[in-house]
């Protein structure tokens, strides 16, 4: 019999993040998946990054992910989105050639010894009582396993709707992991349906590129991976145009053959990422939608057309295509398409997403409950490195929303659950001047670096980048500029000051320092990251003061059993944290409904409790 220290299930982006975690952090690792060359396949836009999803991209590449070398090395237009704004929400986005970006990952994956690729369908787990021991595959052979990490994305029970046509399917292509979806309800785990949706793909060669506005990239590409030090491939360009109002009334007009509005679909779709005919209903006022038109590859015409997203029939769809000015003769390659799928609620995992109810078994991807490749890679990193670590009986590595984005996201996720996909924002992240694109290697990858992930490499750059900032930052803050009242580092408090305008100062008193940062950081990240640490500094300070107050609150662990049913708290709020089931004061301070006063009563109970403990082992 085939045996593992750790099976991952699924190829997904969530999948291929916590095949090469486990792998390289030591255990022997199977990644099962449906088909092999399409591990890391783009279900949806060819892109990585955006608001938010950039820096999840960044933290994942911190810890020693793969995400970010492999955009970096297949990204065909990088831009770093929300200039306009302050430091803390700088965003990089890459479109991607979609083929190229698996065959990266794959060959990234290839490349780990300890890491071998089944292809087939898993159909359920093998339990040993309370704890996972295995999979189960279609043709009923069994695998074993010390722990399982399941990523299927959107396959469990999924359900593929164009109008009023549907069909079991995990994605376009692909069939529906219904055995899976199935074993999983039977292990007790609360499921739940979700919807999600995709535009149309049209041939660009039947495209007029004259009537749209060009998108051209960056000059200056940002990289993803902090391995790379620049981009040097030449760029494409994205389009943009808008909706108009013959668009609007070809979906008006066919409202009735909507899925979405028949009630022929009745999972709850992403708020943020509407189908068009969601924004056309929910916003009769507004009298154009912006469009974008990607290209998602380097060899292929195929285009794909951002923001019209729909699960219309495909006849109506190529009537909303063709009353767009430039789109009137584009061939529709693909219709757009909605799919429904099953999900845990994720409340159901610890914060480690090892399952509350079955030990070894780990959940990561949209399978929480999320939406995007990112928020899936960062879930799958996480749940990769704690199947790893549960098997070597070392402890569990948690990451808080003081510390980064995907400490955010997992802790909403564990202590919300999900009501619709979830998907990251700046807006989710309370301490974002702390966590920046720019500062995530200092922030993490000291931590990956002990868990195994980081290798000597990734170790050596990060050492000698945080010498050269630290030796920049006492410049700054001892050294006077001739003429200047005061050092360095206070005369850049002042809002018209900044750190350029002492560029010639730094490099006639530092010249190899100025010298090697130009070679290893030609963008000057490292003088933002020390800019942005002294213009920031008393917002940061303030922060810091309030994540000093959630780290105690954190510090307050609930032992696993607790009784909830505590008198003074209402019969609510004792279902909501006997469901939910906390790990710490704070967790329960964050699930929507526990009330500040329900939060004190549980701390005096604690502190009874442990106060009880003491006396009775002394
Ligand atoms: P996936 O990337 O879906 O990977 C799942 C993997 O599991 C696959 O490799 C599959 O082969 C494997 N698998 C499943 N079941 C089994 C089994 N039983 N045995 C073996 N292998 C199995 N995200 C956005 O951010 N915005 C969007 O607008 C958006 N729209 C989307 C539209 C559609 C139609 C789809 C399908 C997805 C969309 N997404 C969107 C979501 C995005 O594609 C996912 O969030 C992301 O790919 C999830 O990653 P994952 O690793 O969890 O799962």
């Amino acid at each position: 019999m085939m045996s593992f220290d750790v099976v991952v299930i699924g190829g997904g982006h969530a999948g291929a993040e916590a095949a090469r975690a486990a792998a390289r952090l030591g255990c022997r690792t199977g990644l099962f998946t449906l088909k092999r060359e399409l591990i890391a396949q783009m279900s949806c836009n060819p892109a990585i990054g955006g608001i938010a999803k950039g820096h999840l991209v960044r933290e994942v590449d911190a810890l020693g992910g793969l995400m970010g070398e492999a955009i970096d090395a297949v990204g065909i237009q990088f831009r770093l989105l929300n200039t306009s704004r302050g430091p803390a929400v700088w965003s990089p986005r890459a479109q991607a050639d979609k083929k190229l970006y698996r065959r990266q990952v794959q060959a990234m994956l290839a490349a780990e010894p300890n890491l071998e690729i089944v292809e087939g369908e898993v159909a359920g787990l093998v339990m040993d009582g309370a704890a996972v021991a295995g999979i189960r595959m279609r043709d009923g052979s069994e695998v074993r396993a010390a722990a399982v990490v399941i990523t299927s994305g959107t396959f469990l029970n999924g359900l593929i709707h164009v109008g009023d046509t549907t069909y079991p399917a995990g994605r376009s292509g692909e069939p529906a992991a219904q055995l899976l979806g199935e074993s999983l309800k039977l292990l007790g785990l609360d499921c739940g349906r979700l919807k999600t949706g995709t535009p149309p793909r049209l041939d660009g060669r039947t495209i007029d590129w004259t009537q749209f506005e060009p998108q051209p990239g960056d000059a200056e590409p940002t990289p993803f991976s902090f391995l790379t030090a620049r981009i040097e491939r030449e760029q494409v360009l994205c389009y943009s145009t808008f909706t108009n109002e013959r668009t609007h009334q070809v979906i008006r007009d066919n409202l009735h053959r909507s899925p979405l509005y028949s009630g022929q679909i009745a999972g709850v779709g992403p708020r943020y990422c509407p189908s068009v005919e969601d924004k056309v209903v929910k916003f009769p006022a507004k009298e154009r939608h912006q469009i974008f038109l990607e290209p998602e590859g380097l060899d292929t015409h195929e285009t794909y057309v951002n923001g019209l997203s729909t699960s219309m029939p495909a006849d109506v769809q190529e009537a909303m295509i063709a009353s767009i000015p430039g789109l009137e003769k584009a061939v529709m390659l693909r219709p757009g398409y909605a799919i429904e799928y099953d999900f845990v609620q994720p409340t159901e995992l610890r914060p480690t997403l090892e399952t509350k109810k079955i030990a070894g078994l780990f959940l990561g991807g949209q399978i929480n409950g999320t939406s995007g490749y990112e928020e899936a890679a960062c879930q799958g990193l996480m749940a990769g490195i704690n199947a790893a670590l549960r098997v070597q009986g070392r402890p569990g590595f948690v990451l808080s929303r003081t510390e980064a984005y995907i400490g955010t996201l997992v802790d909403d996720l564990i202590a919300r659950g999900a009501d619709e996909p979830y998907r990251m924002f700046t807006s989710r992240a309370e301490f974002r001047l702390h966590l920046r694109i720019d500062n995530a290697d200092r922030r993490l990858t000291p931590l990956g670096r002990k868990l195994g992930l980081v290798g000597d490499e990734r170790w050596q750059l990060w050492e000698a980048k945080q010498r050269r900032m630290e030796t920049l930052e006492k410049l700054l803050a001892t050294g006077t500029r001739p003429g200047d009242a005061a050092p360095a580092a206070q005369m850049l408090k002042r809002p018209e000051v900044t750190l350029a305008n002492f560029e010639p100062w730094i490099a006639a008193r530092l010249p190899e320092l100025a010298a090697e940062q130009q070679a290893a950081d030609p963008a000057g990240w490292e003088r933002k990251t020390v800019e942005t640490a002294i213009k920031f500094e008393g917002y940061l300070a303030q922060q810091r003061r309030h994540m000093d107050q959630l780290r105690a609150a954190e510090g307050k662990a609930i032992p696993d059993g607790f009784d909830f049913t505590l008198a003074g708290l209402s019969r609510e709020i004792q279902e909501k944290l006997g469901r939910v089931r906390p790990a710490t004061l704070g967790q329960a301070a964050r699930i929507p409904g526990v009330t500040p006063a329900a939060v004190s009563l549980l701390l005096v109970h604690l502190e009874l409790r442990k106060a009880k403990s003491k006396r009775v082992s002394i």
